[in-house]
């Protein structure tokens, strides 16, 4: 859910830089985006949520957009209902890992499973520019894990 009206430049600034510029949900980075990336309000401001940075992580256009107001999803798997990935509370490398090819993520826990198909992770689109990137070098970013 995007608010960006309330939340200040500075605010938004340091949001941008805690996440390195990275989409903190699929880990697409904000250098190679036409669209400015936007801040998500974990939590959203009409499920009580504040403005606070404890409650706000940069993601790109799609991301934000899937996720909307939700904050849980059913995980397929076990048919549970389960938290979204939360970026504050979660490390993203507990609950994803790259394929070989690095071109798709894929999840490590019910955690995982839920929000890649609630924010369409692997969506065809970004598959395609994260393969060009992957030639190029510029992904996936430096850090995140990869499977063997
Ligand atoms: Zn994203």
């Amino acid at each position: 859910m995007s608010a960006n009206r309330y939340l200040s430049e500075i605010t938004i600034e340091q949001v941008h830089q805690r996440a390195n510029y990275l989409c903190e949900y699929c880990h697409a980075s904000e250098k190679w985006h036409y669209v400015k990336f936007t801040v998500d309000h974990i939590i959203p401001i009409n499920k009580a949520g504040s403005n606070s940075i404890d409650n706000l992580a940069l993601a790109c256009f799609h991301c934000n957009r899937k996720k909307s107001n939700k904050i849980s999803a059913i995980d397929e798997q076990s048919g549970k209902e389960v938290p979204l990935f939360n970026p504050r509370n979660n490390l993203w490398q507990e609950h994803f890992i790259w394929s070989t090819d690095k071109t798709l993520i894929i999840a490590l826990t019910a955690i995982g499973r839920a929000t890649i198909t609630t924010l369409n992770l692997n969506r065809t689109r970004i598959i395609n520019i994260r393969a060009a990137d992957v030639e190029v070098g510029r992904y996936p970013p430096p850090g995140d894990p990869i499977q063997a």
